[in-house]
């Protein structure tokens, strides 16, 4: 988690405070964060535009179980680093330093529950922008206008995967200087409509099992992608050792 955040504030200073020399490079560019599962892996094999965004992130966060466990097959330990635990420490510091955020994504009741409790744990946080995620492609260019006008360090994007990262690789031009967060279904949990898995299943990497089990409607999405994404790491691994023999 730490080095995650640390990665991301250490991108965000360089793109901020870019030296003259290097500004073609960077000046016009938002820090895409992706944080990712094996169901986003998924689809961006079968789906090449995807593909190109997940590869052309500036920073890519583990965030499901699924991706350690598969690094682990292959042989490389990693900190598990869930978004929504990430997305609430960067709004913790966003708070502390004084630099404002935006939220766009879910629908209207729940983007007002969320900011109102993020108001609530975070007393000096400043929500410059606001914006439900229920909008015609038409609508995309002026609300891309209101978050640059809004003055944001920050944007968290909760359209749900693979929506909200087409939309910030398909804007982050547009959005200098800007970290650009997806967060799939966190606001819901900010916002207290959705729960999160008691600390027993997320301790144990069960967090999926409890989701599956309160919202049946994730069966479909979870199975069998995760099985298959592990058992497509094992044949890889498999088939890397078999060649070198
Ligand atoms: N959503 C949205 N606009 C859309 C589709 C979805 O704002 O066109 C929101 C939806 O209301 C929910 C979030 O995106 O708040 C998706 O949550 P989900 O848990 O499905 O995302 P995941 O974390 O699985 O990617």
């Amino acid at each position: 988690m730490e080095y995650a955040l640390s990665e991301c504030e250490n991108r965000s200073r360089r793109v901020g405070n870019c030296p003259p020399q290097s500004l073609s490079e960077c000046e016009n560019k938002g820090i895409q964060v992706v944080t990712i599962n094996p169901e986003m892996i998924a689809f961006a094999k079968k789906n090449s535009e995807f593909a190109q965004v997940l590869h052309s992130a500036e920073l890519v966060i583990p965030d499901g179980v699924g991706i350690k466990l598969g690094m682990k097959l292959k042989g490389i330990d990693i900190e598990q680093v869930p978004g929504i635990e990430f997305s609430k420490k960067i709004i913790e510091r966003c708070a502390q330093e004084g630099k404002k955020i935006g939220l766009l994504g879910a629908k209207e009741e729940v983007i007002q529950a969320a900011a109102a409790n993020l108001k609530k744990e975070f007393p000096s946080l400043e929500i410059t922008f606001q914006r439900n995620g229920y909008f015609q492609e038409s609508e995309e260019l002026e609300i891309i206008e209101k978050i640059k006008a809004s003055g944001v360090k920050v944007l968290f994007v909760a359209l749900g995967a693979p929506k909200q990262e087409l939309f910030i690789a398909k804007y982050k031009e547009n959005l200098q200087n800007m970290l650009l967060v997806g967060v799939g279904g966190s606001f819901d949990v900010w916002a207290g409509k959705v729960k999160r898995a008691p600390l027993i299943f997320r301790k144990c990497g069960c967090e999926w099992l409890y989701r599956v089990v309160t919202q049946p409607s994730r069966f479909k999405r979870i199975f069998p992608t995760l099985p298959l994404f592990l058992f497509e790491v094992i044949m890889e691994v498999r088939n890397k050792t078999n060649a070198q023999v």
